[in-house]
């Protein structure tokens, strides 16, 4: 029988080739990431979350640590592992935590804490350094006590408007690292000590299979083969199936684009996350909107959809749609922005600093505004191409992977030359 709680360690060994992102982003950026790397010599770092795949921490992470591999540095990946009933809570938590409410019982904070107390028995590696992604395994820093490390809580969720119970629950075991780091200053949640807050975006890779260039003859061609009909406009969105990505809110734009151009097609690719129970719900219910509409497309990695056929369709699609409602970051931005798509996007948390200055009126608030964006787009080639060559120099300059190191490795060089607490 699998034990209830356990602590194991993805498969991240492999080291990047660094030098390669030498054309990309240039020496300056890639000379102060190797000085920091060096001063890391000798430093054990460690990344824990809660899942190895789905959703944005899990993607970046799986590319993150084999560049830092590269780099020369010592760094591991831990994964917490709980029974459904953690992963109900925790969604729950990470729902609280972006806005909604959560009248959390007793049972919850139980278990929560129980999870947490013993991943922290099991995590029995020294390491001097122990970045602690979202509020999943949050309390773990608590339940090791006193030790020598440096501890940072990354937060990759909006914050800025936490259910006050979770927020008050949660807090004081925060309270209690070196660091926290959130994607931007709106995020950080009242009660926690501003002074040890650092503001650092989170980034893509484009030499990762979601990302590598690939011919758009291809794209086409594996596009057809899953029976869309690629003579025809097609809207895309890649989310999870979690009502924050607003899937429902993008069926009924579509609808409305469709009245205006009856062939569009819609493709919604969305991954099950292995730590959100919530996401088979709203699966079905997407499922259902698709059954009598022969042009909407519903694709699961359940049925094979994986990061390459991600990368082929958001390089073969015609419009990207991001209709979050609420966003930490939103790394399918910055994915589509890469492959210079146009995006009509949600006007949420991180995704308006990855917009190009000059066509934030893609960013929407409401379905119609969305619809009409998307019409529009789709009736100007030339402002596609215009927003989508923008969007790739943004991500560029701001959102590749070297950038986010550059970020993360200064802040714990920083946390190490300081004294403990
Ligand atoms: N993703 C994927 N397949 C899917 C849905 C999502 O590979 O079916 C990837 C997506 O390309 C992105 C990540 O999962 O790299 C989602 O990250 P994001 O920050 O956009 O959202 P999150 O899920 O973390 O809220």
């Amino acid at each position: 029988m699998l034990p209830r709680v356990a602590i194991g360690r993805p498969n991240a060994s492999v080291r990047a080739n660094v030098d390669r992102y030498r054309l990309l982003v240039g020496d300056d950026l890639m000379n102060e990431v190797a000085a920091l790397a060096r001063e890391l010599n000798g430093v054990r770092i460690c990344h824990i979350n809660s899942t190895a795949y789905g959703g944005g921490v899990a993607e970046l992470l799986g590319r993150y640590l084999p560049m830092l591999q590269g780099l020369g540095i010592s760094a591991e990946w831990r994964l917490i592992h709980g029974d459904p009933e953690f992963f109900t809570v925790t969604k729950a938590f990470h729902n609280a935590l972006q806005g909604a409410h959560y009248d959390l019982p007793k049972s919850a904070r139980q278990l929560y804490l129980s999870v947490n107390e013993e991943s922290a028995r099991l995590l029995e590696d020294e390491y001097d350094v122990i970045i602690v992604h979202d509020p999943q395994p949050a309390a773990i820093r608590h339940f090791i006590g006193r030790n020598k490390a440096k501890w940072i809580w990354r937060c990759h969720v909006d914050s800025s408007a936490a259910d006050p119970q979770v927020s008050e629950f949660l807090v004081p075991y925060i309270n209690e690292y070196d660091a926290f780091v959130f994607t931007m200053p709106e995020f950080l949640p009242p009660h926690l000590d501003r002074s040890r807050a650092t503001y650092i975006a989170p980034a893509i890779d484009p030499f990762s299979t979601k990302n590598i260039e690939l011919p758009i003859e291809l794209c086409r061609r594996a596009i057809a083969d899953s029976g869309v009909d690629v003579d025809r406009p097609l809207l895309l969105q890649v989310s999870r199936f979690d009502p924050w990505k607003d899937p429902l809110g993008v069926v009924d734009a579509y609808r409305l684009v469709k009245r205006e151009i009856p062939e569009v097609q819609l493709a919604l690719i969305g991954a099950m996350a292995g730590d959100d129970p919530e996401g088979w719900r709203l699966l079905d219910l997407v499922q259902e909107e698709g059954a009598h509409d022969p042009d909407l497309y519903v694709f699961t990695n359940v049925a094979g959809v994986g990061s390459m056929e991600v990368n082929l369709f958001q390089r073969g699609c015609d419009v990207v749609i991001q209709k979050s409602l609420r966003e930490g970051f939103g790394l399918v931005v910055s994915e589509a922005l890469w492959k210079e798509k146009p995006i009509v996007a949600g006007r949420a948390g991180g995704i308006p600093m990855q917009f190009p200055p000059g066509f934030e009126r893609y960013l929407i608030d409401n379905v119609e505004d969305c619809a009409q964006r998307i019409v529009h787009l789709l009736n100007h080639l030339g402002e596609r191409g215009e927003f989508g060559r923008a969007g790739r120099e943004r991500v560029r300059a701001q959102f590749l992977l070297p950038r986010l190191a550059r970020d993360e490795l200064r802040l714990i060089c920083d946390k190490i030359r300081t004294k403990p607490l």
